[in-house]
């Protein structure tokens, strides 16, 4: 058993690690500063642009992508490393590709598609996102009612999409839907790519979220598209979208992680340096024990996301303990971040710092992909004999 990164993920990590600090933290004061004054927590064109130019001459796209397409063609384990150092700043900067529409392609699109769509995405060329939720059915995606039917050479998609992130400027979106009521979550719910501008695909709504996030409700009105956009079997979406829903918890995991392990080294190096009642916060046991917790904490969250990492790359699917992971790092991370903002007092709760903005982000993931109860419960029906 070996519980370090190989030396070569190592350097990448500590690669990564180099242009979250010297690159991406230099910019949050003013992202922040933009966001208090009513804007939305995003990065300036120009200085997107000058990221994207530098992080594709550093090798940092498509890390996990296909080497055929050009990709570093890397492990889930070191995709962990890298992960953990991007969630260590709230600059909203990704790599991309982003990895779970990149695996879910990968185990679905034809020929045809992988060149009219996966070749592109792995490439960083185009944005995605992927529509489950409904208003009906959330932790629960095997409720859904949006409906595809066939007709003739195409299908026409009716229904309602709600929280979908990315919908507006996505160039595509992966839509799940029922082809066949009877047979449901078990061969009755299929996945289509529907191009971003077709005719009966609206977006009808932003939601605002807390943390500036921003989600969608998409509205498919009659919107028919050709058969060649199926994405894989019909009938058999269910189990890639799992897939690519593991895909993602592993990486909010790793998020995680990083925020976690920043909140603590703010805490570690402000407690020694206030002064309260004539002693360092440094000194009070209730400081020193959130600190021993928040390391003990990180320390098993990172050792059980590179279990479930190894694991996936040595081709399990790991459902337990992707589940255990996504409970354990987001409620780890949350209280992390609560305990150093309390450190810091008043300061702790101004938009000048970026630890409000770890916890909304961190808020945030306690929902999606799976809310926490939700994941509970998956493990012990697992443990009980009780799966449906
Ligand atoms: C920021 C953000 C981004 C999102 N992006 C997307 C996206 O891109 N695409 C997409 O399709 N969806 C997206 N979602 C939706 C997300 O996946 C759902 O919100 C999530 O699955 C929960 O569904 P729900 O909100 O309908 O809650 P519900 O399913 O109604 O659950 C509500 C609450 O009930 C409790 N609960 C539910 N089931 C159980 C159970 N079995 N046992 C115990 N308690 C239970 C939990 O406390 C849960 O929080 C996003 C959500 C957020 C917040």
């Amino acid at each position: 058993m070996n519980f370090a990164l190989d030396e070569e993920h190592q350097m990448l990590k500590d690669l990564v690690a180099r242009f979250v600090r010297e690159q991406l933290i230099p910019l949050e004061a003013d992202a922040l500063a933009r966001e208090a004054q009513g804007g939305q927590l995003t990065l300036l064109p120009h200085d997107q642009a000058r990221l994207d130019a530098l992080s594709r001459e550093l090798g940092l796209w498509g890390l996990d992508a296909p080497a055929e397409m050009g990709g570093a063609d890397l492990p889930v384990v070191a995709m962990v490393g890298v992960n953990e150092e991007l969630g260590k700043t709230i600059t909203p900067y990704d790599l991309p590709p982003d990895s779970p529409n990149l695996r879910m392609l990968l185990k679905t699109a034809d020929a045809d598609q992988r060149a009219r769509y996966l070749e592109p995405y792995a490439r960083g060329e185009t944005i995605s996102a992927i529509a489950i939720s409904e208003p009906g059915a959330g932790g629960d995606p095997a409720m859904m009612s949006t409906r595809a039917e066939r007709d003739g050479d195409d299908w026409v998609l009716n229904g309602r999409k709600i929280w979908i992130s990315r919908a507006a400027r996505a160039d595509w979106t992966i839509v799940m839907a029922v082809t066949d009521k009877a047979r449901g979550a078990r061969g009755g719910i299929s996945a289509f790519l529907v191009d971003r501008g077709t005719p009966g695909f609206k977006v009808e709504r932003r939601i605002p979220m807390i943390g500036g996030a921003s989600t969608y409700e998409v509205v498919l009105e009659d919107c028919r598209i050709p058969h060649s956009q199926l994405l894989g079997q019909e009938g058999k979406g269910f189990a890639p979208m799992q897939a690519r829903l593991s895909s993602r918890r592993v990486q909010m995991a790793a998020w995680c992680i990083g925020r976690a392990q920043r909140a603590l080294d703010m805490l570690c190096e402000y407690a020694p340096q206030r002064q309260t009642f004539g002693a360092p916060l440094a000194d009070r046991q209730a400081i020193q024990w959130w600190v021993a917790d928040a390391a003990t904490r990180i320390h098993a969250c990172r050792l059980m996301t590179y279990d479930a990492a190894a694991r996936i790359d040595a081709g399990d699917e790991a459902r337990t303990q992707v589940s255990m992971i996504k409970v354990f790092a987001t409620e780890m991370a949350w209280d992390v971040i609560d305990h150093a903002m309390q450190a810091f007092g008043a300061m702790g709760m101004t938009k000048e710092m970026p630890l409000q903005q770890m916890a909304n982000e961190t808020r945030l993931m306690r929902i999606y992909e799976g809310p926490s109860e939700v994941h509970r419960w998956v493990i012990a029906r697992d443990l009980l004999g009780l799966r449906r």
